[in-house]
């Protein structure tokens, strides 16, 4: 077997001893950060205090909540003149999250993020194109920066333009690709229209990820264009992409637990809950400098795989995410709130109170469709008025979920009202719910 770090070899207890040391390292770091200091204060915490991994049940979570709190600068714990990069969630309602990184940082997260390709099999003989956003949203530099680091001949063609990214496809006789499930739907849909079979492209690796989706949905793309596709899972908080991701084994994906703490909690109780049971993914960085980030809850739900991996490592595994506590939900791997729909929805005058966002499946792609009762006034006026109303909504909303709805206007009292807490997402998609 071959291994990209010395890392993917250590054992269980090689493993916990790392881990407790970086712990301790980690607390200290957040005592740079008032907001950390007070709070491990507050319970009686410092690193010399945590004499056994156990000791972290003591540590109080941090919640999206609190990162919203601490922007832009707040948690982190090195002189500002060290920092090199920052990434932020998508979301602009309230204060974003932003995360911030040190050349350190940015260093680690490329090695893990070359173990995970190098896992999955891929190899610097291979040829990679990354059709993912390279900007704020992490899995363009992030994924970018570990083929690289993997000494992939690296394609960063982005997102979009898919007649483009099929010619490069084509063009470099690129062997591997990093795509969101949704967009590998879209794509091969529209290599068949180009008159080309999508199983002869040269791709014979795929990662995919930044989204959920169930195994159907990895087979249909295997299928469909002739892959492998491995399941890669990160979220910015913890760096982004490179967090956890599947061997060759494609069972369910490691966490890298030299780098992140991994514990699964009951969301209501916050106690631990036995392996094997679904529960809340919570993730303490080990390595990182610029922000540290203790027992992260991350909203997703998701297991720990108890059974060995034939592969030999002993870094857990976790299976494909299984949906979200809070109301997020994630459309062509962009990260969304209904409340952030609303808040746009509500700065028009002609809107009434009602909405209804729907997510469907058409033509494998999966839509966003707002519905929104608008008032009797607007309603009466001609065509033109109401295609400019829809199309400055469709244009605001664009601009705040980074995700373009199609948008209904609809009369007053059209839309049904329920009698209990308001349904205001339905979810058609044909593949994994997310609410
Ligand atoms: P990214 O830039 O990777 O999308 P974000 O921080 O914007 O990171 O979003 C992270 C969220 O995306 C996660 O908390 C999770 O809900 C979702 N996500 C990321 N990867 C996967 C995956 N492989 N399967 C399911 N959901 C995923
Ligand atoms: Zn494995």
């Amino acid at each position: 077997m071959e291994f990209f770090d010395i890392a993917e070899t250590w054992d269980r207890k090689k493993i916990e001893e790392t881990q407790l040391t970086r712990l301790r390292t980690t607390v200290e770091r957040c005592m740079n950060a008032p907001f950390y200091a007070e709070r491990l204060n507050k319970a009686g915490i410092n690193a010399s205090s945590l004499k056994s991994l156990d000791d972290l049940k003591r540590i109080p979570f941090t919640t999206k909540g609190d990162l919203r709190s601490q922007y832009p600068y707040g948690l982190v714990t090195v002189p500002h003149a060290e920092l090199v990069r920052l990434h932020a969630s998508s979301g602009t309602t309230g204060s974003p999250v932003a995360v911030h990184y040190t050349q350190e940082d940015l260093n680690a997260w490329a090695d893990l993020m070359a173990r995970c390709l190098h896992c999955a099999g891929i190899r610097k003989t291979d040829v990679f194109q990354n059709i993912a956003g390279y900007g704020l949203f992490t899995g363009g530099l992030g994924i970018h920066a570990g083929a690289e680091r993997l000494g992939c001949l690296t394609i960063p063609s982005g997102t979009g333009n898919t007649a483009r990214q099929i010619k490069f496809l084509q063009d470099f006789n690129v062997t591997a690709v990093h795509i969101i499930p949704s967009y590998a739907m879209y794509l091969a849909g529209k290599v068949e229209e180009a008159g080309l079979e999508p199983r002869e492209l040269p791709v014979r690796k795929a990662v995919i990820g930044a989204e959920p989706h169930t195994e159907e949905i990895r087979k249909k793309i295997e299928y469909m264009l002739g892959v492998d596709a491995y399941n890669s899972y990160g979220l910015s908080e913890m760096n982004g992409p490179g967090v956890a991701f599947e061997c060759t084994h494609k069972n369910g994906m490691h966490v890298w637990e030299d780098a992140y703490i991994v514990e699964i909690i009951d969301p209501d109780t916050l106690e631990h809950v036995p392996d094997g049971e679904v529960g809340e993914l919570v993730l303490t960085t080990l390595t990182r400098r610029g922000m540290p980030i203790l027992r992260y809850r991350t909203r997703d739900l998701t297991r720990i795989i108890p059974e060995p991996c034939p592969c030999g490592r002993v870094h857990c595994r976790i299976d494909r995410m299984m949906g979200r506590s809070d109301d997020m939900f994630i459309i062509k791997g962009c990260n969304v709130y209904p409340m952030q729909i609303e808040q746009v929805l509500m700065s028009y005058p002609e809107v009434e109170k009602n909405y209804l966002i729907t997510l469907e499946t058409v033509n494998d792609v999966d839509e966003i469709r707002v519905q929104v009762e608008i008032n009797d006034q607007i309603f009466v006026e001609d065509m033109r008025a109401l295609t400019a109303l829809q199309k400055n909504m469709a244009r605001q909303l664009s601009n705040e979920i980074l995700v373009t709805p199609k948008i209904d206007l609809v009369q007053r009292n059209s839309l049904p009202v329920s009698e209990g807490k308001a349904v205001r997402v339905v979810d058609k998609r044909k593949k994994f719910k997310t609410n």
